[in-house]
């Protein structure tokens, strides 16, 4: 089977290549002519010596993920439903979901990090989608080469000039959780930050985590980006029944380590999302106690107003309850934005992201049934 060049950080390619007996700086031109230029053939690749192209043709390859639909929302956000593993015997092939959601002097890409999650969030539809596996640092790279060519936004070989930057941040935000495919993802994170390859900025790639909190400490000395926290509730009770994982990294851990991160931190926060659901975590006195939980941490807030989905079992508060608790915040001296719906009517909108996953964790009906009762707004209020 030929090697897939996609996913290697330099690093990674340097090795590989000086193993076949190749100059180390081979490996500058290839992320060139794969991330810059986005190339997907060796032929094309003028400045690299014709028998190398020749002996890479025959080990190597360059392959993205394969675009199963491309949906366009009014809004301009568009969506990508990707294949990334091929179906066999009348079976639907797994795939996970990509957006580019355009704005007024930069373009965001919110990636995906794994088929499926194993998370279990209570609200979030890809949770309900099971688990399959990780993806592999080339599909996860290739979420972005892949846009930049769909959007024709590669830089032409042999023009000194950039291609048109539409893609100015990246945000890990898409199906999965990143830090739950931790090695995976930091060799796409070095690849998007490479200035040979995507040259984005720290401060412009964005992870965002339910709360690993060991994983947390790792990416800080790893690959220090922006931090995005999921945390949702502001005390232990009713975020153990919304975001499972707290049951292991409880919040005192959560915040410690948050702290912990920002000593190396490429921004001066942490951004705190916060999923807003009528009735269960929108109260006055629920945004008191995350003011509390907080405290002196240097931090933002993005409040995300509930996105729904079928049988979803939540609802979203009217816009002057998610008025009133952000005012609160505001009020306490924190920078806190709601987040514009965007492509919500092409399921594109946070926590819609369900791509196609041929789930292994068999949980997905009985997923209330083991170690919690089911999760109804009357059982989340009596946890607050
Ligand atoms: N696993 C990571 C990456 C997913 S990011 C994490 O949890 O951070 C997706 C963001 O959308 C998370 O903040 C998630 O909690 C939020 N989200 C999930 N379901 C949602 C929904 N139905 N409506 C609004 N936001 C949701």
């Amino acid at each position: 089977m030929k090697v897939n060049l996609l996913g290697f950080d330099a690093q990674q390619l340097g090795d590989w290549l000086v193993g076949r007996g190749e100059k180390p700086f081979r490996a500058h031109q290839l992320l060139r002519w794969i991330h810059r230029f986005g190339a997907d053939d060796f032929a094309s690749m003028s400045d690299v010596a014709k028998a190398l192209r020749a002996d890479l043709t025959t080990v190597a390859e360059i392959r993205g993920p394969r675009p199963l639909r491309d949906t366009l929302a009014a809004d301009g956000t568009r969506k990508w439903l990707l294949a990334v593993d091929e179906a066999g015997g009348g079976e639907m092939s797994n795939a996970v979901e990509t957006v580019f959601i355009p704005e007024a002097g930069r373009g965001t890409l919110c990636v995906s990090t794994q088929v499926g999650c194993a998370l279990d969030c209570a609200f979030c539809s890809t949770a309900r989608q099971g688990f399959n596996r990780n993806l592999t640092a080339a599909e996860i790279i290739g979420q972005l080469w892949l846009a930049n060519r769909l959007l024709g936004a590669v830089q032409v070989a042999g023009s000194s000039e950039e291609g048109e930057r539409r893609i100015s941040n990246v945000v890990l935000m898409g199906m999965g959780e990143p830090l739950a495919n931790y090695d995976n993802t930091v060799a796409a994170l070095r690849l998007m930050l490479d200035d040979r390859a995507y040259g984005l900025s720290r401060r412009r790639v964005t992870v965002s985590t339910a709360g690993l909190v060991p994983a947390i400490d790792r990416l800080r000395d790893d690959c220090p980006v922006a931090l995005a926290v999921s945390l949702h509730a502001p005390n232990d009770a009713l975020r153990d029944a919304l975001v499972p994982i707290n049951r292991k990294y409880p919040l005192a851990e959560l915040m410690a380590a948050c702290r912990r991160y920002l000593a190396q931190a490429p921004r001066d926060f942490v951004t705190f999302e916060y999923v807003l659901l009528a009735g269960v975590n929108d109260g006055l006195e629920q945004a008191r106690q995350l003011i509390a939980l907080v405290g002196d941490l240097p931090c933002k807030f993005n409040l995300i107003p509930f996105n729904p989905f079928t049988r979803s079992g939540f609802a979203r508060p009217s816009a002057a309850r998610v008025r009133a608790f952000q005012q609160a915040l505001i009020e306490a001296g924190f920078v806190t934005t709601v987040r514009k719906t965007r492509g919500d009517e092409i399921d594109a909108a946070c926590g819609q992201l369900a791509g196609q996953v041929r789930d292994r964790s068999r949980r997905t009906l009985t997923r209330w049934s083991s170690d919690c009762t089911p999760m109804t707004t009357n059982s989340l209020e009596a946890a607050v």
